[in-house]
């Protein structure tokens, strides 16, 4: 395998670029195919260039389309102030440094609200101890709850 950056050279109306002397290089003709970015050569000549377009077309294209997005989603994901899925954040709890938050004027605290998950159907609703009393019916199934506070 080889890989390499090449300098194009302006040939009339179009571009060229020199091919690695190590190569096998068919001097009759060369297939090749291209998107408007890659391109794929059989430098034997022996493949021809329709079947060559094919097999670009069915699995060079789409796996490098699939490979290019992962590597965009990864740059996105470094850069801070970029996009990041919220998955992304979790992953790193360790990471968050406890922050301070300042109250505004004129806010009132609301009421003391406690997340209860049901003993028997296991869903999950809020519940205002301070307004409403410790004992509850289940908003979902009716079951009869008593907090322990
Ligand atoms: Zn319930």
């Amino acid at each position: 395998m080889l890989s390499t950056v090449r300098k194009p050279f302006v040939i009339g109306q179009s571009k060229g670029i020199t091919l690695p002397a190590a190569m096998q290089i068919n001097d009759k003709g060369i297939s090749m195919a291209a998107s408007d970015r890659l391109i794929i050569m059989d430098t034997t000549g022996e493949i021809p260039h329709e079947a060559l377009l094919q097999f670009f077309t069915n699995y060079v294209e789409p796996a490098f389309k699939q490979w290019q997005e992962g590597r965009e989603h990864k740059e996105t994901a470094a850069r801070p102030g970029g996009f990041r899925p919220m998955e992304a954040e979790e992953q790193t709890p360790t990471q968050a440094k406890p922050g301070r938050v300042a109250i505004p004027p004129g806010f009132f605290p609301g009421p003391l609200v406690y997340e209860v998950t049901c003993p028997r159907c296991g869903r999950r609703f809020g519940w205002d101890v301070a307004g409403y009393g410790r004992k509850l019916y289940c908003f979902y199934c009716g079951m009869p709850i008593e907090l322990i506070l």
